[in-house]
């Protein structure tokens, strides 16, 4: 049942509506962040379609067309060819393609034509997933193309992809996007102690280290997060508490520090999240809408000497530096250049840039 996923509320109202109203359109491209549920909800999608006692759009979550709906047979070994097929579920009418060795392939697409084109065998509805759609090459993408163009109403094709941007527009234009939000901390802390043996406090860390994505939480190595939160918590003391400029170059300097190469951007983003729970708590906002909660009392003192204006720039200035290190791999002079933009010392216009 859809209410048995996490988050994404607004989603599971517009799937919801489009089942019930019959205006399921026959080609969807779910968007979104890894990790937030894209493909449970396309797997919920056809169980509500093909449930034999569906309620307002929700499928039951037990008969037997659910039951087999859930599960998908994943090849076993890591280089089996059954990869380069659809990957069918228990049920005769749901299977997802996956992009075998980094590419969608042109026989993936032309196997969904040619299954799109039946009539249901069991359930009122065939349903293909595309996982990694922007995966799809030119070949892969014309033969898609071609089941677009005009998919029986009984066959529905879901396409999933954290990155829209890399499909062709004549795929995009013959989708309907649903697009899926970061989840909550709260909301992928509820799922993580729902769905897995952890204790509450790991939980928290887990979700508030995840930046909206469970795949994320689960991933996620607490020891590094800890550490980069506690360096950065650093940084908006330095920069709030007591105008440390040598602090502040310390820490641009540990930032760029060879160990810490892969971490940049992490460290750019607990930053952030940082500088949004002080800039929030200083608004007065509801404290359990704070990324970082149980970091309140440094919090509340840094919001009590924060200024919203700065706390802002510092945020599109944070924003900016992401944009610069696509294009600019001198990571030192940026980050330099950030805390001292950020302490006031360099007018954000006349910032050094490098391209
Ligand atoms: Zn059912």
């Amino acid at each position: 049942m859809f209410s048995e996923l996490t988050g994404n509320a607004g989603v599971k109202d517009a799937l919801k509506r489009m089942i019930t109203s019959g205006r399921l359109p026959g080609a969807l491209l779910f968007t979104g962040e890894e990790g937030v549920g894209k493909k449970r909800f396309a797997l919920e999608l056809a169980r509500a379609l093909n449930c034999r006692t569906p309620k307002n759009g929700e499928a039951c979550g037990v008969c037997s067309s659910c039951e087999r709906i859930a599960k998908l047979n994943y090849p076993e070994r890591e280089d089996a060819d059954e990869w380069t097929q659809i990957i069918w579920t228990n049920h005769p009418d749901v299977g997802l393609v996956v992009a075998p060795k980094r590419v969608l392939r042109v026989e993936q697409m032309r196997q969904i034509e040619k299954e799109a084109n039946f009539r249901p065998f069991e359930g009122k509805a065939r349903v293909f997933l595309i996982d990694e759609a922007d995966k799809l090459n030119d070949a892969s993408a014309n033969a898609l193309l071609k089941v677009l163009e005009e998919p029986p109403h009984t066959s529905h094709l879901i396409l999933i992809t954290a990155r829209p941007a890399m499909l062709l527009p004549t795929i995009l234009s013959r989708c309907q996007m649903i697009r899926f939000a970061p989840l909550t901390p709260a909301e992928i802390e509820s799922h993580l102690l729902k769905d897995k043996s952890t204790d509450k406090k790991t939980a928290q860390l887990r979700a508030r280290a995840a930046g909206g994505s469970i795949g994320r939480a689960l991933a996620n190595d607490l020891v590094t997060f800890t550490s980069q939160r506690k360096a950065m918590l650093g940084v908006l003391n330095a920069l709030v508490m007591t105008n440390d400029r040598a602090q502040l170059l310390r820490s641009a300097e540990q930032l760029n520090d060879a160990q810490y190469k892969d971490e940049f951007e992490e460290r750019l983003d607990v930053l952030e999240t940082l500088i949004r729970d002080a800039w929030m708590l200083s608004l007065g906002v509801k404290t359990d809408v704070l990324v970082n909660a149980d970091l309140l009392p440094e919090l509340e003192k840094i919001s009590q000497r924060i200024d919203p204006g700065r706390a802002a720039d510092w945020i599109l200035q944070i924003e900016d530096v992401r944009e610069e290190l696509i294009v600019n791999i001198n990571r030192k002079v940026t980050t330099d250049a950030l805390f001292l933009t950020m302490a006031g010392e360099v007018p954000p216009q006349k910032r050094p840039k490098i391209r």
